[in-house]
Parts: structure tokens; C-alpha cells; sequence
């Protein structure tokens, strides 16, 4: 499964972070899941329960965010959202798209103690 190596990794980031802060207790993490990264919330969330279980990070609750995939046209410079990964532009039709958001998965916001 896709989401227990990313919720492996993390789990390592959220464990290197809160050595940096000294923080003891884990109580939640605010995720921003970019539409493009094909990650199933429920997935991540199931996973990183049974990660955490029995560890010191117990109990720490996931907050997740999907980030729309935005694109933005190189020929009439308008931003719109990508649907159904086609990746042209709904305006001019061209397929010159920069991908602005919903690329990749991040945290945003740790809550420790
Ligand atoms: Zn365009």
C-alpha cells in the first residue's frame, strides 16, 4: 500500500521536527494533500493510526487538507483548475501548463507538546 510508506516517512519527519523542538507529546498534525498526489485520506489516516499505536505518538490526530491541482496556462497566462488530469487548458486549449498546487503532500502545522 501507497500510504504506509509515506505515512513511514511521515512520521520520521513529524519524529526529527519535534526532537528539534524538545516536544514530548504529539497531539495533532495538519496535512496539506496536493489532488495530484493520488493519496486516499482514509488510507493515510488508517495507516498512520496503526503506526503510532503502542509508540509515544499515540493518539495524535491527522487533520488532512486536499490542495485542488492548479495549473497555469503559458500561452493566456489564466489559472484554473485541473480536472481529471487533462492537462490542457480549458480557455485556449494549449497544453503549455505550469502546475501551480496539488503536486505534493505536506505538513503545514504540528501541534506538540
Ligand atoms: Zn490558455
Amino acid at each position: 500500500m501507497h500510504e504506509m510508506s509515506i505515512a513511514q516517512s511521515l512520521l520520521e519527519i513529524i519524529r526529527d521536527e519535534m526532537k528539534k523542538h524538545d516536544a514530548k507529546v504529539l497531539r495533532s498534525v495538519r496535512l496539506h494533500i496536493g489532488k495530484l498526489t493520488a493519496i486516499v485520506p482514509e488510507s493515510l489516516s488508517f495507516c498512520f493510526e496503526i503506526m503510532t499505536t503502542g509508540t509515544d505518538l499515540e493518539g495524535a490526530k491527522l487533520i488532512m487538507e486536499i490542495i485542488p491541482l492548479v495549473g497555469h496556462c503559458e500561452a493566456c497566462h489564466r489559472e484554473f483548475e485541473i480536472q481529471d488530469y487533462a492537462f490542457t487548458c480549458p480557455h485556449c486549449g494549449s497544453p503549455d501548463i505550469k502546475t501551480i498546487s496539488g503536486e505534493d503532500l505536506s505538513i503545514v502545522e504540528m501541534e506538540v507538546e
